[in-house]
């Protein structure tokens, strides 16, 4: 089918919600944003083979490329409203594959309230390589990397290395536990989470990259350090079991990707807040250390012996 035909068929009707969309018929989208709101934006690609297996489904494709750019305006504290989407394709790909991602598409729109407004396709023998742009709506003040202050508390959401382990899983062509396999394919960006901590959090960050390399990038904006308590790092019960067995699988929780959840900091004036904030978005929010003026990251176990720190960020990928 003819890129314009592909278009028309699976892509316009996403389109629909946002009039200056023209159902993806002109040039370019025409936008306005709602009065008194700033849009925030943000693009990630999601690459087979690199981000997601090769013989990923669809829907997984469709559920990680937007969630991957959801998580980054979760970290923002913006809401979802408009995206673009590039795609690269490989020409074997056929009818079938796309009409069922674009129904993924038309799921998550309709799940985190989004509207496609444009994009482009392209076809070429390189692997599937995607692309989303989305465009968030944030009133004047955001969640930034950059504020965090000495002795404020330091907090991650969730669970740490739920995805990291399931990779490892399927790179081992290990027997895969479900709920973990989702986390990889499919994370729940912290949205609502993001938005309730403007105003109340100093500094936020989606941890993407693993815990260790993504709070050294909070830290290095915000030009403090941090002391972290490593075994009080909330783990789902299945990474707890894999610990408990060997203590190198450390590292998923630590310097696995692939968490978006969100790292954050705030005031210890603030705990009583956070606590009702938890209860609100029915989600672990968990005090794992606090921020110190001496730079760089002191990890410690529960008697205080200091831990060296393994490689920041991506070597289990
Ligand atoms: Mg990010």
């Amino acid at each position: 089918m003819a890129e314009r035909e592909r278009i028309a068929n699976y892509f316009a009707a996403l389109s629909a919600a946002e009039p200056g969309s023209f159902l993806l018929t002109d040039d370019a989208a025409l936008l306005t944003s709602p009065p008194g709101q700033s849009i925030v934006i943000t693009t990630d690609s999601v690459i087979a083979g690199i981000h997601l297996p090769v013989d990923a489904k669809p829907h997984h494709f469709a559920q990680k490329l937007v969630r991957r750019n959801l998580s980054d305006l979760a970290a923002m504290g913006a809401v979802p409203w408009r995206y673009l989407l590039n795609l690269h394709t490989p020409p074997g790909l056929g009818d079938d594959w796309i009409a069922q991602f674009a129904a993924a598409l038309a799921e998550e729109q309709r799940l985190f309230g989004m509207v496609l407004v444009g994009g482009d396709t392209t076809s070429s023998e390189a692997p599937i390589h995607f692309t989303l742009t989305c465009l968030g709506l944030a009133n004047d003040t955001t969640l930034r990397r950059n504020g965090a202050y000495v002795d404020d508390d330091v907090y991650v959401s969730g669970t740490l290395g739920d995805a990291a382990y399931a990779l490892y899983q399927l790179q081992h062509n290990m027997a895969i536990e479900e709920a973990l396999f989702q986390r990889y394919v499919a994370p729940t960006p912290r949205l609502e989470l993001g938005q309730m901590l403007v105003g109340i959090a100093t500094s936020a960050i989606d941890i993407s990259d693993g815990l260790l390399a993504d709070l050294s990038q909070l830290l290095q904006a915000s030009k403090v350090g941090a002391n972290l308590v490593r075994d009080i790092l909330p783990l789902h019960p299945y990474v707890a079991n894999i610990i408990a067995k060997d203590a190198n699988a450390w590292r998923f929780p630590l310097s696995g990707g692939d968490d978006y959840e969100l790292l954050f900091t705030a005031s210890p004036e603030q705990r009583t807040r956070i606590e009702a904030i938890a209860q609100a978005v029915q989600l672990p929010l968990t005090r794992i250390g606090i921020i110190t003026s001496a730079l760089g990251i002191t990890l410690r176990d529960a008697k205080g012996e200091i831990i060296p720190l393994p490689e920041l960020g991506w070597e289990y990928r």
